[in-house]
């Protein structure tokens, strides 16, 4: 090993829904190694979606090993990867034990909606109770809701990870009781892998970055504080929460494996990480993810843009310890690349998600199919828990191809409702969109999408965004390549390899006609 060669890069830990992966970047993104592993996923029940935290970590492990090897074998050392930073599905909830370090139970993941009870206990406790926002004030009904909004950015849903700890607290014993004996540690994905990395039991580094934590129901978006006026809410003791820190800085080193003395600089949500990733750090800048779910998140700069249409505020990223956070709005379609899925594993209508591309292009338009894939429930900007998955206008003349051809428009028809909401609310109307995720690599998904929308839709050749952005936010910390969140520039040379540009060749009658049968479409799935 010892003709190695010394370069200067950097790792990026993408622990996401159905796979973790390491990629080793170099200073302009290009991908010198990697590495990535799917893990089991559990649905014990309808709705239910669970995660083994312990598989994540041991996935997350080996795939660092695995990398670090790939790296040597192509020539370099392993001392070349100066730092690492780690990206992770959002709101899947993490509960474990101070003492033991051990899991107490499955991870609930983001999309599980077992938590419908839940959301309802609150939302009475909302309209009867309220909330107190300052000593002996209560708000409640309308005023709590707006309340609750004001303070996290957010609505009560299945979706958010307080409610996926309450949920656990009051149905787990050992949750519950490690709860009472001050037992319980609370974290989301980051914080899971942050706290293992960085030592586990034996050093016991409880931390939580803002981004995560700004989709808790927890944290109060203008102080970037857990607030004790929630916590209350939630009955949660405040000493289960990790400590808060930023998107960038260096929070220790990697206490075991191949990179053991690495720093860890960079722990941001996974779209978050995908908007920094696409460069979008300034006001009016958006990006949209496709893999399993779809996020389109919307740089607000400094601004908490309030959702008057069904949108979400959240953070985007703070660039070091007490900078200015930078916000975003954000819009999330829950099933994306996962009615894809669906349509290989449970209808076998395609062998490959790719094939989707090829089944769909045999027709020119649905035939009058709608898919609303609502599969457990809809997200933005419709937000009804209830809603059902619908397939409605089949016919005898409907085939397996307008199906596919279907599942794609959900995903643009979706995509085009978040889009208008955020123009009602920023009163900037997207002129482009730049994507990334697995489901962009279908050239027809792309092209349906600009259709449907009625926007350019911009995929750059390295896609790997969500990796990039939390290299970026590690090299930042550590000043590598002179990268810098607060200046846009200092990145220019990152990833500048050729964007494909898919324009919009619906005549707009043609749009609003099929825009608005969606509409209809979605009425029909709500409620069931
Ligand atoms: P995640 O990070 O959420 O696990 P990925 O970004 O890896 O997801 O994307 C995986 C999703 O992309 C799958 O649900 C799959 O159905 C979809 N997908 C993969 N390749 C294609 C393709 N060529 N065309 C359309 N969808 C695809």
């Amino acid at each position: 090993m010892a003709s190695l060669k010394q370069g200067e890069f950097i790792g990026s830990l993408d622990c996401g829904t159905t796979s973790v992966r390491f990629i080793v970047f170099d200073k302009h993104a290009d991908i010198v190694a990697q590495h990535q592993l799917e893990f089991p996923q559990y649905y014990p029940n309808p709705g239910w979606h669970e995660h083994d935290a312990d598989e994540i970590q041991q996935h997350a492990d080996k795939c660092v090993e695995e990398a670090v090897k790939a790296l040597e074998e192509s020539g370099w050392a392993k001392e070349s990867v100066k730092v690492i930073g780690i990206t992770n599905q959002r709101e899947t909830t993490v509960a474990w034990s101070r003492k033991t370090g051990k899991p107490l139970c499955k991870a609930i993941v983001w999309a599980d909606s077992r938590t419908k009870n839940t959301v309802a206990h609150y939302e009475h406790k909302l309209q009867v109770t309220g909330i107190e926002v300052s000593p002996g004030v209560w708000k409640k009904g309308q005023d709590g809701i707006d309340a609750l909004r004001d303070l996290t950015g957010l609505p009560l849903s299945t979706y958010f990870s307080a409610i996926k700890l309450r949920w656990m607290i009051d149905h787990h014993p050992e949750v519950r009781t490690a709860h009472e004996a001050d037992d319980l540690l609370f974290g989301t994905v980051e914080s899971w892998v942050a706290y293992n990395l960085l030592g586990g039991v034996e050093t016991g580094v409880h931390i939580g970055e803002v981004t995560n934590a700004s989709r808790t129901l927890l944290l109060n978006m203008t102080t970037l504080k857990w607030d004790p006026r929630l916590l209350e809410f939630f009955g949660l003791r405040e000493s289960i929460l990790p400590k808060l820190v930023s998107t960038s800085e260096v929070y220790g080193k990697v206490a075991y494996g191949a990179l053991k003395g690495v720093p860890i600089g960079g722990l941001v949500g996974d779209q978050q990480a995908a908007l920094i990733g696409n460069k979008c750090l300034k006001q009016g800048e958006a990006k949209c993810t496709y893999g399993t779910g779809a996020f389109l998140l919307f740089c607000t700069g400094d601004e908490i843009v309030k959702s008057g249409h069904g949108l979400l505020s959240t953070v985007a990223y703070q660039a070091g310890p007490g900078a200015k956070p930078v916000y975003a709005l954000e819009g999330s379609i829950a099933v994306a690349g996962s009615a894809i899925k669906w349509l290989r594993d449970s209808m076998n209508l395609i062998e490959s998600a790719a094939d989707v591309n090829t089944l769909a292009a045999k027709e020119s338009d649905t035939g009058g199919v709608y898919f609303v894939t609502a599969f457990s429930g809809l997200l933005a900007p419709y937000w009804d828990p209830g809603a059902a998955g619908l397939l409605i206008g089949i016919s005898q003349y409907t085939n397996p191809s307008h199906i596919a051809r279907a599942t794609l428009e959900a995903n643009a028809f979706q995509t085009h409702a978040i889009i208008q909401s955020m123009k009602l609310d920023s009163g900037t109307d997207l002129k482009h969109l730049k994507v990334d995720g697995g489901m962009t690599n279908g050239d027809l998904a792309m092209s349906i999408l600009a259709d449907i929308g009625g926007f350019s839709v911009v995929r750059p050749e390295m896609r790997e965004s969500t990796a990039l952005g939390s290299a970026i936010c590690a090299g930042a910390a550590v000043n590598l390549f002179g990268w810098d969140l607060n200046k846009p520039e200092s990145l220019s040379e990152v990833n500048t390899k050729g964007n494909r540009i898919f324009e919009s060749n619906l005549p707009e009658a043609e749009r609003k006609k099929r825009q608005d049968g969606w509409k209809d479409a979605v009425e029909r799935s709500k409620g069931w």
